[in-house]
C-alpha cells in the first residue's frame, strides 16, 4: 500500500491510537506527513542529526491533503499561490491586483484538481448517434482533448503567468509522499 493510500485511511480514521509495534499506524502516517510538510515548506530536512537542504515545495503537503478530501487545504494553497503571483507578476511586467491574483490562483487550482471536460467526460468525443458507444463527433468544448481548455479562462496577457503557476503546482504534486516516507524511514534508523 502506498503512503498516499495509508494517509487517506489515516485522515479518515477516528481511531488515532499510537501503536509502538508498527511504524505505519495512523498516527505515524499523519505525523510523518506533518513533518514532511514543515521540511518542504522550509526547504530543509534532517538526516542523522544534520540539516540537509532540499528543494522547497510548500504546496506539496497541502495539495496531498486537498486530494485526500481536506477542503481546508484549498485556502492554504490559494494563500501561498497569491504570494507567489504577487512576486512573479512584476517580473513578467504585469500588474495584478490582490483580487486578480486570488482569482487566478483559484482558477488554476480548480483546473489542477479537475480538468476533465464535463461535456464528454474526458473521452474527447461524443457517442455514436442512437447508441451508447463512443466514437461520435469530436467534442467541441474541449476540441477532443478531453480536458477543459485552460488558457481561455484567462486574459491573453495573463496566460503566461497562469501557465507558470499551474506548472509550479504540477512540479510540487507528488513530492509529499516520498518526503513523508523519508520521515518514517528516519525513525527506523533508531
Ligand atoms: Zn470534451
Amino acid at each position: 500500500m502506498s503512503i498516499q493510500d495509508r494517509y487517506a485511511t489515516a485522515v479518515r480514521s477516528s481511531c488515532l491510537t499510537v501503536d509502538a509495534r508498527t511504524t505505519y499506524s495512523d498516527t505515524d502516517v499523519l505525523g510523518a506527513m506533518g513533518l514532511a510538510g514543515r521540511d518542504l515548506a522550509e526547504g530543509r530536512t534532517w538526516s542523522r542529526g544534520q540539516q540537509v537542504p532540499i528543494p522547497k515545495a510548500p504546496l506539496a503537503v497541502p495539495l496531498e491533503r486537498l486530494f485526500m478530501g481536506d477542503n481546508y487545504a484549498a485556502q492554504e494553497i490559494v494563500e501561498i499561490m497569491v504570494e507567489w503571483l504577487r512576486g512573479k507578476a512584476p517580473a513578467m511586467h504585469l500588474k495584478l491586483t490582490m483580487l486578480q491574483c486570488a482569482d487566478m490562483a483559484k482558477a488554476c487550482l480548480a483546473w489542477h484538481r479537475d480538468s476533465v471536460c464535463k461535456h464528454c467526460g474526458g473521452h474527447g468525443q461524443g457517442l455514436i448517434k442512437g447508441s451508447t458507444t463512443l466514437g461520435g463527433a469530436i467534442c467541441k468544448p474541449c476540441k477532443g482533448t478531453g480536458r477543459i481548455p485552460f488558457e481561455r479562462q484567462f486574459r491573453h496577457e495573463h496566460r503566461d503567468l497562469a501557465r507558470w503557476l499551474v506548472g509550479e503546482m504540477e512540479r510540487e504534486q507528488g513530492r509529499a509522499g516520498p518526503a513523508a516516507m523519508r520521515k518514517i524511514a528516519a525513525r527506523l534508523d533508531f
